[in-house]
Order: structure tokens, then sequence, then C-alpha cells
């Protein structure tokens, strides 16, 4: 990941719901559908025109390949019933444009690991770390991408761990 991709994010609702674009974030994205959703939070009306209009926020819609592959890996996972469509419209952002996602609901986070998009997680203390789902084999410890099951060289089914990019 480049440092550049880093200082740029996807937000989902609960990214908003926590006051983020208004304080920390320099530059990003979400939906029509998540924007939509967030308007209607009190006081925060004319914040977002404001962010809006001089482009801190963008408001860039996802192509239908990426989310049909987001709602086909939902439907495989389980998670489905657990996201909105607007859930599922910043999944397909972040996994489109290649960029970090922000959010704090739990089906998200999950469904972002099983895509390989990076995530920001937020909690009660703020923004915690940035971490990234990697696979690896843990007879012999290579890496890999998030399209392959098994070690090249073992032969092994990969593991999961988290990658932590960093703390704040
Ligand atoms: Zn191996």
């Amino acid at each position: 990941m480049k440092n550049s991709d880093l200082n740029e994010y996807v937000l989902d609702a609960s990214a908003f719901y926590a006051g983020l674009p208004f304080t920390t974030i320099t530059k990003s994205y979400t939906t029509t559908l998540v924007f939509n959703e967030v308007r209607h939070l009190k006081g925060s009306y004319s914040l977002l025109d404001t962010i809006v209009e001089t482009d801190k926020l963008r408001i860039v819609d996802p192509n239908e390949e990426s989310v049909r592959e987001v709602k086909s890996v939902i439907t495989k996972s389980g998670d489905s019933l657990k996201l909105s469509e607007a859930d599922i419209s910043v999944l397909a952002l972040a996994h489109q444009m290649k960029k970090t996602l922000i959010s704090d609901d739990f089906a998200v986070e999950n469904t972002a690991m099983l895509l390989g998009i990076s995530i920001k997680a937020l909690g009660t203390k703020g923004i915690r770390h940035v971490r990234k789902w990697i696979l690896y084999c843990y007879s012999c410890g290579r890496v890999y991408g998030p399209r392959t099951n098994e070690c090249l060289i073992c032969g092994n089914r990969l593991k999961r761990r988290f990658k932590k990019l960093y703390s704040s």
C-alpha cells in the first residue's frame, strides 16, 4: 500500500455517525446511498454540504461489477441479511477504488476481510488501528493474496490473520 492511499478513505454510515468526516479526514469518498442516509443526522446538514462543496468528501457510486462481487461474497459468508444496500455500496466502492474503508460495523468489517479490503476500524476510543487481513501458511510463513487457498510450496490450507499497518 502506498502512503498516498492512506490519506484517502471510503466511509460507511458508521464513520459519519462517529463524526469522522468533520474532524480528522482530509479527503474521503462515500456513495449516494450512504450520503442520503447520513444527511438526516441532526445538525450535520450544512456541514455535509460544506465538505462536499470543498471537495473533502466526494460522492462516487461503485460500478455494477463490483456490487455483484460483494453480493456474491456475502451470500456465501451469510452476512447478506446483516448488510444494507448502503453497506454493500461502500464495500463495492472501497473494493473498486482499492482504498481503505472506515467502518464500525462488524458485518462490514468481516465482508471487507473476505474481499481483501483494508479496514480502519472505529471504536469507542476512536480509531484504533489500520489493519488488513492477510493469508499465510503456518508451516513456511509465506504470505498470499486473497484469492489463494493453499500454500503453493507446502500445500497447507492457508490461515488468516490481521496485519497491523499502523496505530493512531
Ligand atoms: Zn507453506
